[in-house]
């Protein structure tokens, strides 16, 4: 599969510019979830992060991507694959800190007293990944 950061900028009413066009490729190339910091030591060259910053929360308001927020406040990001969709538990791996999606799994349904809503759900799985329990 190929991917056109420029097509998918576009799909989304956006008008691409290199960062927007790097922080896509990155996050589509990587099988795990990028925190802010992590894309920064991938791109090549430095960055100015306070647009770094910027260009993630307009990808988070257009759900192109969607964040994961761990336990110690750390904000990691996945593309959304479609096929994935965004309401699925994330493992976290303690040893190496890498952040996956576990699109299998459904999120634990929660009875809500009378009257309230819910806004957003996530579930975070916290232990040690395949490659660290070796
Ligand atoms: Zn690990
Ligand atoms: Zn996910």
């Amino acid at each position: 599969m190929t991917f056109h950061s420029s097509d998918y900028l576009k799909r989304f009413g956006l008008s691409k510019t290199a960062i927007r066009e790097d922080v896509l490729m990155l996050l589509f190339e990587s099988d795990e979830a990028l925190s802010p910091k992590e894309l920064e030591e991938k791109m090549d060259g430095p960055i100015d992060r306070v647009t770094l910053y910027r260009t993630l929360k307009l990808f988070d308001e257009k759900k192109m991507i969607h964040k994961i927020i761990l336990e110690d406040q750390t904000t990691k990001y996945v593309l959304v694959n479609p096929e994935k969709g965004t309401q699925h538990p994330h493992f976290h791996c303690l040893i190496c800190d890498k952040v996956v999606c576990l699109p299998n799994s459904p999120l634990p349904s929660c009875q809500l007293p009378v009257g309230f809503s819910v806004q957003s759900q996530s579930t975070i799985i916290e232990g040690t990944c395949q490659r660290c329990n070796k």
